[in-house]
């Protein structure tokens, strides 16, 4: 079922989270195994991300670097198949534009189609690691609403090459990304929004919102969006802090500011297990906000750890 048929037709707030492919050569049954009590909960679906490739430079004997092109967490469309199969819920593909062709990503929307996938989360993605500016394939898509569209085309039977429409066609319900503090590379918010719109209206049916701290910051966002006359739901991303580490990578990475008085609290923490304490009760408490302030639905990023969202959930939902 789509995901918005599940928003449209819920009684209640839903809950469901993201998961990571294992890094290489790890266990799935591990994973799967872990995020199983996330079950109790009912997630009418679970995100799985996709990692596209980084370079890594490997030493030769002879002192040589050879730059090589590597996955690191390769897996999403199986995981998506053993998700369904194993707990009989959405799975959810993130698919990028970068590292693949426009012939890339439809035979990847092909498989996904064979496999009953229904939904999808259409992304950009980032330059590979320490590569600086992202640069699409050649024939690949530059930004996401391309690549909405071209999903949108296949709905309707529009495959590449093909001179006329073909009887087959896939019915993909599109996600896409939306950013309360901005996504950084937009000018100013503005702009991003005039961009969001244009996802929206190559046919994305909702929005899965970056992560935040500061549920003000998601208000105003849904406002502006609105505004903006951006008519879909949006669903708010939540993450645990779970480590002390986080207070400046969360930042970094994610281009967002954490508000004071999380930070206050945070560093007075004399252990990680405090600290993760302390995550678990915000995101409690703004969970608790988003509900009552009408979040369809509370997205969790997991980072593939169900502990900390487990807590969060048994005392929301
Ligand atoms: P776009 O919507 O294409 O926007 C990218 C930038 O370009 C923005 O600044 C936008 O304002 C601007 N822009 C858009 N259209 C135009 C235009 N026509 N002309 C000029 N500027 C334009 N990354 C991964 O690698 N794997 C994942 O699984 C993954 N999952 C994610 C899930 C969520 C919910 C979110 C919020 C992000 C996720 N990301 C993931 C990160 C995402 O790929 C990056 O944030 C990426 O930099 C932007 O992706 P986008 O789809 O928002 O890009």
């Amino acid at each position: 079922m789509k995901i918005t048929e599940y928003i449209n037709q819920a009684e209640k707030p839903l809950f469901s989270f993201e998961i990571l492919p294992p890094l290489k050569g790890q266990s799935l049954n591990d994973l799967l195994v872990g995020i199983e009590p996330l079950m109790e909960f009912k997630p009418p679906f679970v995100d799985v991300t996709y990692h596209r490739e980084e370079f890594i430079y490997k030493k030769h004997p002879n002192g040589l670097l050879e730059k090589v092109s590597t996955k690191k967490r390769p897996g999403t469309v199986g995981i998506c198949a053993a998700l369904m199969n194993r707990f009989q819920v959405e799975a959810v593909p993130h698919l990028l534009c970068g590292g693949f062709t426009k012939e890339e990503t439809e035979n990847a929307l092909i498989d996904l189609n064979f496999i009953g996938v229904q939904n999808v989360l259409a992304l950009r993605g980032d330059a590979p690691k320490n590569e600086g500016k992202f640069v699409p394939e050649p024939n690949g898509h530059e930004y996401t609403t391309t690549l909405v569209e071209q999903i949108i085309g296949m709905n309707h039977g529009k495959y590449l090459h093909e001179e006329t429409e073909t009887s087959f066609h896939t019915d993909f319900c599109v996600g896409v990304a939306g950013y309360p503090e901005k996504h950084f590379e937009a000018p100013s918010m503005k702009f991003d929004l005039k961009f969001l719109k244009e996802k929206v209206e190559a046919g994305a049916e909702y929005i899965v919102t970056q992560m935040f701290f500061d549920n003000e910051k998601y208000f105003d966002f849904v406002k502006k969006v609105k505004a903006a006359g951006i008519d879909v739901p949006i669903i708010p991303g939540l993450k645990p802090i779970t480590t002390l580490g986080q207070i400046t990578m969360l930042p970094r990475t994610f281009f967002l500011d954490l508000p004071d008085d999380l930070l206050d609290e945070l560093i007075k923490c004399k252990t990680n297990a405090d600290v993760k304490q302390v995550g678990i009760e915000w995101a409690i408490k703004q969970s608790k906000e988003l509900i009552a302030n009408g979040a369809p639905v509370l997205h969790y990023y997991t980072m593939s750890k169900a502990d900390a969202t487990y807590k969060i959930a048994k005392e929301v939902f």
